[in-house]
């Protein structure tokens, strides 16, 4: 068993670890799970808060224990009622969250990051002309999921219905982290959300893709694709030239046969890139794959110095056209936020 010294960021330790410190400190099994509901179930960061433990062992955990919740330093708000935030470390590193809010069909995801920067310099993409830093901790994926649920019962009325995992950083680079806050999300003695209701989104790892196989995740899937073809892809995402298409094909299947999760591919439409008729024909076959896909078309959100457009209205409907017409099942997503900094990675590069 790994020894842990104090101050423990308690948030930090998986029920097994919690138990195994417990006994350690000589507190009975028991408090373990009562410990474990009052930060997850009940969210609660301050130890005066814990009724049910006695002031001794409340006084008893102060002296052991510390709590890095994430802290909200600044929103914007868009017209169509998208909220993004920017959130401080411990350590003084800023990540952003997004409140999506879809009010006509109560869908309210939030859109939260996995790293601080990222390794994998996506031309198009405002994070990843940040270094990677580190990693976050299950915690503080966790707490972005939490403070945009406030946002969402207090601007809306209504809690969080879905989570993505789409902002800064590539998920399946922190990959233990990012298992340990979907299990948070789903536990029963944690947050107890449907794992339907998280999509987590790669660039295209196909190694840890068939490792999500392996573990047999509950959630969903979705590809960040952008080009159906490797030398338009190569240009654009950096990581294509170790996980070709082929190879990422043959890992979506793998994770398909394992799961049977739902996958979806992102694309983001670029005017005069991808959104030829060619490039729809090249996105169809790669539908016609032995597992069953749906197609998500996004208006993209410029990114200053960068020198990719968003597709024109036509263009756009053109193309998702062809691809239904082809019977892929195809939606459109229009640009959230167009009023604040909505790319990823805008804000927290701010300032
Ligand atoms: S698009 Fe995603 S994977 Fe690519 S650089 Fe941006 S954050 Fe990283």
């Amino acid at each position: 068993m790994q020894t842990l010294t104090p101050p423990i960021d308690i948030r930090s330790l998986s029920s097994d670890q919690l138990e195994n410190w417990i006994i350690s400190i000589g507190e009975p099994k028991y408090r373990a799970k009562q410990i474990y509901q009052w930060l997850w179930k009940k969210k609660v960061t301050d130890l005066a808060q814990m009724s049910d433990l006695s002031k001794p062992l409340r006084e008893k955990l102060a002296s052991l224990v510390v709590f890095r919740p994430i802290q909200l330093d600044k929103s914007q708000f868009s017209s169509d009622g998208t909220i993004k935030s920017r959130f401080t470390l411990h350590d003084g590193h800023k990540i952003e969250a997004v409140l999506i809010p879809v009010t006509q069909d109560k869908r309210f995801t939030v859109c939260v990051s996995t790293q601080v920067g990222c390794s994998l310099t996506c031309s198009f993409c405002a994070t990843g002309k940040m270094k990677r830093i580190r990693n976050l901790d299950a915690a503080e994926i966790v707490d972005q999921y939490i403070q945009v649920n406030q946002q969402a019962l207090q601007h809306f009325d209504t809690p969080l219905s879905n989570i993505v995992y789409m902002g800064m950083g590539e998920p399946l680079l922190n990959y233990r982290e990012v298992l340990r806050s979907t299990e948070l999300f789903t536990q029963e003695s944690a947050l107890g959300m449907s794992a339907k209701r998280i999509t987590v989104s790669t660039a295209g790892i196909a190694k840890m893709i068939r490792q999500l196989g392996d573990d047999g995740v509950r959630f969903n899937l979705a590809l960040s694709l952008h080009a159906a073809d490797d030398t338009k892809r190569n240009e654009i995402m950096p990581i294509n030239e170790q996980n070709n298409l082929e190879t990422l094909m043959a890992a979506l299947e793998y994770f398909y046969l394992k799961t049977g999760n739902e996958i979806t591919y992102e694309y983001i439409a670029f005017n005069q890139f991808n959104d030829s008729l060619l490039d729809a024909q090249h996105l169809v076959a790669l539908c016609k794959m032995n597992f069953p896909v749906k197609v998500n078309i996004i208006e993209y959100n410029p990114v200053e110095g960068v020198e990719f457009k968003k597709s024109g209205k036509d263009r756009l409907e053109q193309f998702a056209s062809y691809l239904y017409n082809h019977g892929v099942q195809v939606t459109i997503r229009r640009s959230r936020g167009k009023d604040i900094d909505a790319a990823c990675g805008q804000l927290a590069n701010k300032d």
